[in-house]
């Protein structure tokens, strides 16, 4: 039970995405009766942003994250189109764009992360564009629906959910990506390379291990170049090459930030200043058996840091670690992932990649610490489980799909 005065306290919450609006839902849930107010600076009421990716070609964009009723039912105070400025401290004040100041007891950053720019000459020619906002995604619509030839920079989940719709529609997608394999930064080589050749049999042009230089074209991009001088005709270009958190308002107000960006949190969100939290991909938070903090940019992470801010504000026990997990579809396949994919790990194959189910096991010393699966949910629960145990397996068991998985547990 929260205490009479943490149920009271007034929360403002800077962003109004994923984070933010689950931290406000749970909070009502949790017997929070203070003041709620949200800040958002998109204009759009606050929405899904997986669909972006998945479903731009013919699918519903506008996936509420709540119904629009949802806010004044629970009485929380939602204002769009409004951009938090600064941060005073020592006040406990936010001030806004539209020049109103909001006292707290408690603020959330929930700010989010941003498209990684590409400082190249030509980007700002008309058809180049990112892919974070809905307005990006109904961009991105009008192009494919134009059928045009489509450059796609960066390998990482954008580039290849957008290239496995657009092959899907009969477009053109080329992926251009700097490292020597695509999903780099999220999966190991086996998966990258199984994913390379679906998306190649499938008829994307995949180029690894190339540096895009600039676009060229008169008022609307023509051509991408790419160093050493090569050209490639294009009607359009989107840009994803990852993601950089949203965490200025927090430098300047002198919070700790990780080195490499994220604003510092504990487990259960606490920045580096009391009475100011931090949830979801702004954040570089710890996780269970990883010395350093991680930005983890993904839907599960969001809620479950929503839910640790909950435990925070109202003073109550904090919900047990989770293990990380994410997910991604391309084509039919259904691609989960649980824990953190590092190197060094030796790698047992169970199904074949060819029938479109299988799963990739990571054992350090045959401790399962990651499950790379797809199309196949009792491997990815099975992992998931195994990964917070931290089971051992038998690596021999585990490759035989004849085995039932319990019997590989040792
Ligand atoms: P955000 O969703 O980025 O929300 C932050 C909000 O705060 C934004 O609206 C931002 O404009 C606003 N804001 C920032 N600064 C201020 C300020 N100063 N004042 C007011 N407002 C501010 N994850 C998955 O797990 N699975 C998926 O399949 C998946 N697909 C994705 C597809 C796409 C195209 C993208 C872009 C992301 C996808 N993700 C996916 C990642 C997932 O959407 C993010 O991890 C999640 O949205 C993070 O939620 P958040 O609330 O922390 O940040
Ligand atoms: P990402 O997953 O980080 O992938 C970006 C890729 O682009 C990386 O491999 C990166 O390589 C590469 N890259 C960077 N600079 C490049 C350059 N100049 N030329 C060519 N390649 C370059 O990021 P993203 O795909 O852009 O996604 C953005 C955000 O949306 C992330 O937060 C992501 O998690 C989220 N998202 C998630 C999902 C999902 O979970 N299913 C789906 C879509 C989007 P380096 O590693 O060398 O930088």
């Amino acid at each position: 039970m929260p205490t009479e005065s943490a149920a009271r306290s007034r929360v403002v919450v800077v962003g109004a995405g994923h984070a933010a609006i689950t931290l406000a839902g749970l909070l009502r849930q949790a017997g929070h009766v203070g003041e709620i107010v949200m800040m958002g600076d998109e204009l759009d009421h606050p929405y899904q942003r997986p669909p972006l990716s998945k479903k731009f070609s013919d699918g519903n964009l506008e996936q509420w994250l709540r119904p629009p009723e949802f806010y004044g039912e629970q009485d929380i105070t939602l204002r769009l189109g409004e951009r938090v400025l600064t941060i005073d401290v020592p006040r406990q004040h936010i001030a806004t764009s539209s020049g109103d100041e909001h006292p707290y007891d408690v603020l959330v950053l929930a700010t989010g992360a941003r498209s990684r720019p590409l400082p190249v000459p030509g980007i700002e020619l008309s058809g180049v564009g990112h892919l974070r906002t809905l307005e990006d995604a109904r961009v991105l619509r009008k192009w494919v629906a134009d059928g045009r030839r489509l450059v796609i920079v960066g390998g990482g989940y954008i580039g290849l959910e957008v290239a496995a719709v657009v092959r899907a529609r009969g477009g053109e997608a080329t992926v251009l990506e700097r490292e020597e394999r695509v999903l780099a930064r999220v999966a190991s080589a086996d998966l990258s390379a199984i994913m390379s050749d679906r998306h190649t049999t499938e008829g994307t042009s995949i180029r690894t291990g190339v540096h895009v230089t600039g676009f060229e074209g008169a008022g609307c991009v023509s051509r991408t170049v790419l160093a050493g001088g090569a050209r490639i005709d294009c009607d359009a270009v989107l840009v994803g090459v990852g993601a950089v958190p949203n965490d200025d308002l927090a430098v300047e107000a002198g919070l700790d930030v990780a080195p490499g960006g994220g604003v510092l949190v504990d487990g259960v969100c606490r920045t580096s200043v009391p009475s100011i939290l931090a949830i979801g991909d702004v954040t570089s938070r710890p996780l269970p058996g990883l010395a350093a903090t991680r930005r983890l940019e993904s839907i599960p992470s969001a809620t479950e840091q929503a839910r640790q801010a909950v435990a925070a504000i109202l003073a109550t026990e904090p919900p047990p670690p989770e293990t990380p997990w994410f997910w991604s579809d391309q084509f039919d396949l259904k691609l989960k992932i649980a824990g953190i994919v590092r190197p060094g790990s030796e790698i047992v194959l169970r199904g074949t990649p060819a029938s479109g189910r299988f799963a990739l096991f990571h054992l350090h010393d045959d401790v399962v610490v990651a499950v790379e699966s797809a199309n196949a949910s009792p491997e990815f629960m099975a992992g998931k489980r195994w990964i917070g145990s931290g089971s051992r397996v038998d690596p021999k068991r585990l490759a035989d799909p004849g085995v039932a998985l319990r019997d590989a547990e040792v």
